[in-house]
């Protein structure tokens, strides 16, 4: 993977090439930042960087054998490490069990996060972890010789999901790390992750992608329109694997929409019945779908709002949206909008943090009964 499509992150690249350039390379890093910032990919183009025969100073050269064993996944001294779920039949796992699969994530789809790695596997709700097994396979690894007579790299992506005696295990390479070995950890959450392992990375700081990163990307990779693009990207809040979610996903969209049209003319006519069985309807999704559905109902606030003030700006809707929302904007006013944005955000935050979904949507639909009164 070049620099050059890896999404955003300029001045992270610039830091990283300067790192080889000047021979400071430290041999433990942690790319710390929010979910969806591209750092995977970052850590990819970097240890190309560092194995190819002739980089620039901008990039890799692209043409060179090590570049392109790296581009084809099949480089001897390039390894990955990644949560996976434990074997049914002899309990143990490890990335070598799901090469396949995670190469061709990588190819087609190159950002992506737990859940959607999980969902291409077909392995949702069960637990993915990186166990003791694949501290073996590491060590296995890193024994050999270096097959390029430069560095052997590790990625390990997660960290996060290393159970103890792996994290053990691990902090014991990092303390006394084979020669030219570089561990490139790529991390959402440091809370979650050994003390003792978190001194003995450097840690490199992933900001968030701006928006019009995103939306460009957007442009170029799905061939959409550019408002559309930029709308999503906006929605995307910098997360680039949810905005390639929201992309691919108009399919849920519909989903999404018919649920928001009941939950609203429930919240209208206030029976009580109906508002309990849309808050079932929602909880029965599955939690990601929960989390998405809320945001597109923001969306959808959002865009009531431009409607009622900002007639000619209306660009992103689907007509069966824009059909409903004729109708439908006026009762989204300044008398409810902040609040229904609060309970509406608010509830993504709880779900994030596990909140039961049967209670949340319960109380989101009470909620959402008096705040469209408010609006009448
Ligand atoms: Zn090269």
């Amino acid at each position: 993977m070049l620099f050059k499509d890896v999404i955003g992150n300029e001045s992270t690249k610039k830091k990283l090439i300067k790192e080889v350039q000047t021979g400071r390379i430290s041999h433990a890093q942690m790319f710390l930042g929010q979910e969806g910032s591209g750092k995977l990919s970052l850590a990819i183009a970097f240890a190309q960087y560092l194995l190819c025969d002739n980089p620039t100073k901008t990039d890799s050269c692209g043409v060179c054998d090590h570049c392109k064993k790296v581009q084809n996944y099949v480089h001897p001294d390039l390894h990955y490490v990644y949560p996976v779920v434990a074997n049914k039949t002899n309990k143990v796992g490890s990335s070598k069990d799901r090469w396949v699969e995670w190469t061709h994530l990588l190819k087609t789809r190159q950002y992506f996060n737990l859940h959607q790695w999980q969902e291409s596997l077909g392995e949702l709700g069960k637990n993915a972890s990186i166990a003791v097994e694949e501290s073996r396979q590491i060590l296995k690894k890193l024994s050999l010789k270096s097959f390029s007579g430069k560095y052997k790299i590790m990625i390990i992506w997660l960290p996060e999901k290393l159970n103890n005696q792996a994290a053990n295990k691990l902090l014991k390479l990092l303390e006394e790390p084979p020669e030219k070995t570089i561990f490139l950890l790529v991390c959402n959450q440091s809370e979650n992750i050994l003390a003792t392992i978190l001194s003995r990375t450097q840690t490199i700081r992933i900001p968030n992608l701006k928006t019009d990163d995103i939306a460009n990307y957007l442009v170029g990779k799905f061939a959409i329109e550019k408002s559309f693009a930029e709308s999503t990207a906006g929605l995307s809040q910098g997360n680039i694997n949810e905005a390639i979610d929201l992309v691919q996903g108009a399919k849920n969209q519909h989903v999404y929409f018919s649920l928001f049209v009941k939950m609203m003319r429930a919240a209208y006519t206030a029976n009580p019945i109906d508002l309990m069985d849309i808050a079932s309807e929602a909880a029965a999704l599955d939690k990601e779908n929960q989390k998405n559905f809320l945001k597109y109902a923001l969306y959808i606030f959002r865009e009531s709002i431009m409607m009622n003030y900002m007639k000619d700006q209306l660009v992103n809707l689907r007509n069966e949206e824009f059909e409903f929302l004729q109708k439908f904007a006026r009762f989204i006013n300044n008398q409810n909008i902040v609040q229904l944005m609060d309970e509406f955000n608010e509830a993504v935050y709880h779900l994030e943090r596990n909140a039961s979904a049967k209670i949340l949507f319960s109380d989101v639909m009470i909620k959402l009964t008096k705040l469209i009164k408010k609006g009448v």
